[in-house]
C-alpha cells in the first residue's frame, strides 16, 4: 500500500503552494519518468550539484557513487544530500514576459545517502541502473564480474524526505493583459528516442534487439 508523505519545514513547498504534490505515487511515476538526477551535497562549505545516473527501488533511490567520490572520502556513516529530478513538459508563453514559465514535474528528496557494500544489494542496483537505461537490457548484457563490483561504488537515498512540484495547464496571465495583441500559449516539451544505430565494431550478423529497435518514451 502506498502512503504520501508527510511535509515538514524542510519539504513544504513555499512558492506556489498549490503545486506541491506529497502523494507518492505521483513522486515514483516522476522518478521512473526520469532519467538524470542531480545530486547536490556539501564538502567543506561548498556546494556541489553533480548530474548523474540513477534508478529507484520501492523507497529508495540509487546513485552512482562516483557522483559523489569527493564527498565519499572519509563518510561511512552517510551524506547530507539534495536529489533533484526535473521533467519539461512545455513552455509557457505568457502575454507578458512576467508570466512566462515552463510546465514542469520535479521532485527533491532530502535525507542521508549511505555506500552499499553488500554485494547483492550492489548487483540489485546495477540490475535497476541497467534496466533503467532500457528494460531487457540486462539479461542481454554481460553481468558485472567480481572485480568490477568492488571497483563501483554505489549510494543509497531512503525516500522519506521527498516533494514534488507540478505545474501544468495553460498560461496565466494578469487580468488586464488578456487584452493584448500578443501570442499567447504553450509549447509542448517531450523526450523522444532516435533511430538506434549499431556500433562500429558490432557484428553485422547480430540481430539488433527489440527493445531497442521499438524503443519510445
Ligand atoms: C523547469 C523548472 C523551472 C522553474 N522556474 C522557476 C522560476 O523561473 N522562478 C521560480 O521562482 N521558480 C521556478 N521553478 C520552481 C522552483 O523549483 C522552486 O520551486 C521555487 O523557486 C522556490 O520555491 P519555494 O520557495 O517554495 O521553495 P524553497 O523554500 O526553496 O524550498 C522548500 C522545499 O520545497 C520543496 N520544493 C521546492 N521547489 C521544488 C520543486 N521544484 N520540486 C519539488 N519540490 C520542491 C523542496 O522540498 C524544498 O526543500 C521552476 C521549477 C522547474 C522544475
Amino acid at each position: 500500500m502506498s502512503e504520501n508523505f508527510t511535509p515538514n519545514e524542510r519539504t513544504r513547498v513555499v512558492r506556489e503552494p498549490h503545486r506541491g504534490v506529497y502523494d507518492r505515487d505521483t513522486i515514483n511515476k516522476i522518478l521512473d519518468e526520469g532519467l538524470v538526477c542531480h545530486v547536490g551535497f556539501s564538502v567543506d562549505g561548498q556546494p556541489y550539484v553533480i548530474p548523474t545516473m540513477y534508478a529507484r527501488v520501492g523507497d529508495a533511490i540509487y546513485f552512482h557513487g562516483s557522483a559523489a567520490s569527493r564527498m565519499l572520502r572519509g563518510a561511512s556513516a552517510g551524506i547530507p544530500v539534495c536529489i533533484t529530478v526535473t521533467l519539461v513538459d512545455g513552455l509557457v508563453l505568457a502575454r507578458s514576459v512576467f508570466n512566462h514559465s515552463m510546465n514542469y514535474r520535479s521532485v527533491v528528496a532530502l535525507g542521508t545517502a549511505v555506500q552499499v557494500n553488500a554485494p547483492a544489494e550492489k548487483m540489485e542496483a546495477l540490475h535497476a541502473f541497467t534496466e533503467k537505461i532500457l528494460p531487457g537490457r540486462w539479461n542481454d548484457a554481460r553481468q558485472p564480474n567480481e572485480k568490477e563490483l568492488k571497483a563501483t561504488s554505489i549510494l543509497r537515498l531512503p525516500l522519506t524526505e521527498v516533494s514534488a512540484k507540478i505545474r501544468s495547464g495553460p498560461v496565466e496571465d494578469d487580468a488586464e493583459d488578456y487584452a493584448l495583441h500578443v501570442w499567447a500559449g504553450i509549447v509542448p516539451m517531450q523526450l523522444t528516442a532516435g533511430a538506434p544505430f549499431r556500433d562500429e565494431r558490432c557484428d553485422a550478423a547480430i540481430p539488433m534487439p527489440q527493445y531497442a529497435a521499438e524503443y519510445r518514451r
